[in-house]
C-alpha cells in the first residue's frame, strides 16, 4: 500500500466532533430527528436559504427521495450530465424513468444549456444539473429550459454546500436539491446528506417518503393522533450520532472552505507558468462563487495523465482521475441514452487531474505537489509524450 505523505483528501476534525458525540450517547435518544438532526437541518436552511432541510443517510438517499416526490414515473426522461457519479442516474433509473445523458462545457465540466435544451422531449420530467467541483451551473439557462418544457429542476449540490452563484446559495435553486457529507466532501459525517426542499408543496411528501412510507413526522409533532402507512418511502433518517459529528462540522463549514480556497489559490498562482509553457489548463478562478471543493487541471493526453499519476504517487502525493463516463459505463448503457454529442465529456474524462486540497495541507504541501507535478509533465513531454494543448 502507498504511504501518502500528502494524501488525496483528509477529514478535517474541529474538536467538537467528540464532545456532540458524547453528549448525543448520554442523551440516549439515538434515533433519527433528534435534537441534534433539527440543530443540523436548521443549519442548513439558514446556510442555504432553502424552505425546508431534511438531514438523510447519503446524498444517494437524497437524490432518491427526490426522484419520488418530484413524481418522476417509468417512461419519464431526465436530463443530466454525462460526467457525474453514477448516483445522479441511478435514482431516476429505480423510478423507472431513463436518463438522458448530456455534454458539459468544457471550462466549468458542467452540464452545457445548450444541449439540455436540445434534449428536451416531450417525455422530459426532470433537469437535474450538477454543480461540479462546487461551481454553480448556469442556473437562469437551466430554469428557462425547465420553465419552457414543464420540466422540474432537482440540483446535484453533493459538492456545492456553501457555493453561490451571483450571490445565491447552491441548493436554492431547483424545487429540490441533494446534499452529500460523504467523507470525500468538504463538510463529512462519514456518510451523509441532505434533501433542500425548496417548493414548499413538496415539503409534507418528502417527510413521509424519508419515515417508510409513515406519516411519522406529523405524529411527533401532534398534528395527528396515529401513525400509519401512507405511501411508498424507505428508511432514510440518519440516526443522531451521525447528526451530532456533522453538527460540528457544520458550524466550521466556513472556516473549512475558506482554508481550502486559500489551498485553491496557491495553486492557481504556482500553476500559472506551467499553463503557459501549454502543458496544462488551470480551471477557472473562483470566479462562481464556487467552496474549493476540487483543483482540477487538464494535461494534455491521456498517456501524460498516467505518467504523471504514477510519478506523483512514487512522491507519495495522491492526485487522481475523475469519472468514467455514465454514457460509456455498463449500467449507463443499459438504462440511459444518450443525446447530441458527448465529445467533451469523452475527452475530459481521459485528461482531468484532481490535486490534493484539504483544509490543513500546508504551504509546502502545495508547493512540493506543483513542484513533482512540474517534474513529472517536463520529464513526460522530454519522453515525447505530451503534445501541446489542443485549444478549447
Ligand atoms: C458524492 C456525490 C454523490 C453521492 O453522494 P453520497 O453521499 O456519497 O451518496 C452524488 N452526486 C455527486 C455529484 C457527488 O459528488
Amino acid at each position: 500500500m502507498t504511504r501518502w505523505s500528502i494524501p488525496f483528501t483528509r477529514v478535517h476534525l474541529t474538536g467538537r466532533e467528540i464532545e456532540y458525540l458524547r453528549e448525543a450517547v448520554e442523551s440516549r435518544q439515538l434515533a433519527g430527528d433528534g435534537s441534534f438532526t433539527r440543530r443540523c437541518q436548521r443549519w442548513l436552511e439558514q446556510a442555504t436559504g432553502c424552505h425546508r432541510a431534511l438531514l438523510t443517510p447519503s446524498g444517494t438517499a437524497a437524490l432518491e427521495i427526490a426522484a419520488i416526490v418530484a413524481g418522476i414515473e417509468p417512461g419519464d426522461e431526465v436530463i443530466l450530465p454525462s460526467f457525474t457519479f453514477p448516483s445522479t442516474a441511478n435514482a431516476f433509473v429505480l423510478r423507472g424513468a431513463t436518463p438522458v445523458f448530456v455534454d458539459i462545457d468544457a471550462h466549468t465540466f458542467n452540464i452545457d444549456p445548450g444541449a439540455v435544451a436540445a434534449a428536451v422531449t416531450p417525455r422530459t420530467r426532470a433537469i437535474v444539473p450538477v454543480h461540479y467541483a462546487g461551481t454553480l451551473c448556469d442556473m437562469d439557462a437551466i430554469d428557462a429550459i425547465a420553465r419552457d418544457a414543464g420540466a422540474v429542476v432537482i440540483e446535484d449540490a453533493a459538492q456545492a454546500l456553501l457555493s453561490v452563484r451571483d450571490s445565491k446559495p447552491a441548493g436554492s435553486f431547483g424545487a429540490l436539491a441533494a446534499l452529500s457529507f460523504h467523507q470525500t466532501k468538504n463538510i463529512t459525517a462519514g456518510e451523509g446528506g441532505a434533501i433542500l426542499i425548496n417548493d414548499s408543496s413538496l415539503v409534507a411528501r418528502a417527510e413521509i417518503v424519508r419515515e417508510k412510507g409513515t406519516d411519522r413526522s406529523r405524529f411527533f409533532r401532534g398534528e395527528v393522533d396515529k401513525y400509519t402507512w401512507v405511501d411508498i418511502g424507505s428508511s432514510y433518517l440518519p440516526g443522531e450520532l451521525i447528526a451530532a459529528f456533522l453538527l460540528a462540522q457544520l458550524e466550521d463549514a466556513a472556516k473549512i472552505t475558506a482554508a481550502r480556497e486559500a489551498v485553491w489559490a496557491r495553486y492557481h498562482q504556482l500553476l500559472a507558468p506551467l499553463e503557459e509553457e501549454g502543458v496544462l489548463v488551470r480551471p477557472r478562478e473562483l470566479s462562481q462563487g464556487a467552496n474549493a471543493h476540487i483543483y482540477s487541471i487538464l494535461l494534455p493526453s491521456f498517456a501524460d495523465r498516467m505518467h504523471v499519476i504514477e510519478e506523483l504517487k512514487r512522491h507519495g502525493i495522491g492526485a487522481v482521475f475523475h469519472y468514467v463516463p455514465l454514457h460509456s459505463s455498463p449500467a449507463g448503457r443499459k438504462y440511459g441514452r444518450t443525446s447530441g454529442s458527448l465529445r467533451v465529456t469523452d475527452d475530459v474524462s481521459e485528461r482531468l487531474l484532481r490535486l490534493p486540497i484539504w483544509s490543513g495541507m500546508s504551504d509546502e504541501d502545495v508547493d512540493l505537489v506543483t513542484q513533482s507535478l512540474g517534474t513529472a509533465l517536463r520529464a513526460a513531454r522530454g519522453q515525447g509524450v505530451a503534445r501541446l494543448l489542443p485549444q478549447m
